[in-house]
């Protein structure tokens, strides 16, 4: 038993050490000069902001990626200094926050770069009105500073939507929205993107798909070049696309889920390695619990809510202090699996919210309080991956590991 004071028995265990690596990894896998946005959106796939996101910069990460702005002033607040992106449009009311926090946002029509347009200028005039009705000593020096705050720019990324059909422009539109931005008192273009809707497939129409929306990007870049407009940081790439098409990378690729230790849907490592590009990615998280209670059961003893499963035989049930509010997938009662000792044994009944049950049979070598793990790196001693849950709940591993709880502790393992 290794239990910390004040530990509940259900936490997660982080293997920092296997992010590094994999951030490592990814930027050996990229081709030289190619910049590296870690996406550490939803508290870094439930991994924990803040820390991944300082491993992140410390292996080499150029920018981060955030899908709100409370995820980016959250990094902020941690004094972490690298450029991030805002992945997902914000409220205006949130605007003015971009520029406190120096956050860069995607734009992608005439209405919202208006807005942005207007918090931006408010922003910069706050800044200018301090510098000149300050206090006499601190005057000059604030003026200064603020005529610089006036003077400079803030940038955004223009989005092209090639055909994920949700954030960006048109790429026939690509070309005066640049315009547009590059006449702004306030705003300048900082780079352009686009976001692949079926880069993690591999069927026939996946990858045409794919070819279409790849084109269809380069033509808007080359369309802005064209009206004399620097496009700034060019890229495209998220995991899958970033390994299944170096060509594609661009200037900056936007890697995610492999931070994590997962492979997006098709472009698995077995698949990787078939085509010898292999990229070699470890999980990160282990999701772990352990046996509150060992209650020897009687034939026909039902568990749970709804008593949908009744002992046909003696045995030992074990309580586990995890349930849905802990990440666990209600629908996966019936099919989920723990790992003990080295062994797997079946979760029975239905999952409640704080607490399950698992069938240890004979319990034979199993003590109160050891630990059972519902998924992690095979260091952690789990049997499964978030991969074989999302398999079986039909899903993908992206969703088994941002539903991990709020409530769950992340335990940093070096
Ligand atoms: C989430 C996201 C990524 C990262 O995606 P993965 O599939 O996890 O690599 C990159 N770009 C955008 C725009 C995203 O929303």
């Amino acid at each position: 038993m290794n239990i910390m004071s004040g530990m509940r028995l259900t936490f997660a265990e982080i293997y920092i050490k296997n992010f590094e690596a994999n951030v490592k990894a990814i930027k050996k896998f990229v081709k030289p000069g190619v910049k590296i946005c870690c996406s550490v959106k939803a508290d870094a796939y439930g991994h924990g902001a803040v820390p991944c996101a300082k491993a992140a910069v410390k292996c080499g990460a150029d920018f981060l990626a955030v899908a709100t702005v409370g995820e980016g002033i959250e990094l902020r607040e941690a004094k972490i200094k690298a450029p991030i992106l805002l992945l997902s449009y914000c409220s205006p009311s949130e605007m003015a926050d971009l520029v406190k926090y120096n956050i860069t946002p995607f734009v992608g029509d005439e209405e919202y770069i208006g807005f942005l347009e207007r918090a931006v200028q408010k922003a910069f005039k706050a800044k200018t009105a301090a510098g000149t009705t300050d206090g006499k000593a601190k005057s000059a020096a604030n003026a200064k500073l603020a005529k610089n705050a006036a003077a400079k720019k803030f940038a955004v990324h223009l989005a092209v939507d090639s055909g994920m059909g949700r954030v960006g422009c048109l790429p026939e539109d690509a070309a005066a929205l640049a315009k547009r931005i590059a006449s702004s008192k306030c705003l300048c273009l900082g780079g352009m993107c686009t976001h692949f809707a079926s880069a993690d497939g591999t069927s026939a129409r996946d990858r045409s798909y794919a070819k279409k929306q790849r084109d269809a990007f380069v033509a808007a870049v080359e369309s802005v070049k064209a009206s004399g407009i620097k496009p700034g940081i060019v890229h495209a790439s998220a995991s899958a696309a970033l390994m299944d098409k170096p060509e594609w990378q661009f200037d900056m690729v936007r890697p995610g889920i492999i931070l994590y230790g997962y492979y997006p849907d098709k472009i698995t490592q077995k698949y990787l390695r078939a085509k010898k590009t292999p990229l070699v990615v470890k999980p990160v998280m282990a999701l772990v619990t352990g046996i509150s209670a060992l209650r020897p059961f009687k034939k026909g003893m039902g568990v749970s809510y709804g008593s949908t499963w009744t002992a046909a035989k003696d045995t030992t049930i074990g309580v586990l202090p995890i349930g849905y509010a802990d990440g666990l997938l209600r629908r996966q009662a019936g099919s989920l699996k723990v790992s003990v000792g080295k062994k797997l044994y079946p979760i029975r009944g239905r999952i409640c919210m704080d607490q399950c049950m698992v069938d240890l049979g004979s319990a034979k070598g199993i003590k109160r309080f050891d630990r059972a793990l519902v998924f992690g790196p095979k260091e952690s001693g789990a049997l499964l991956t978030a991969d074989d849950l999302a398999r079986d709940a039909g899903t993908i591993s992206y969703e088994i590991l941002t539903c991990v709880g709020k409530r769950v502790q992340r335990v940093y393992i070096k």
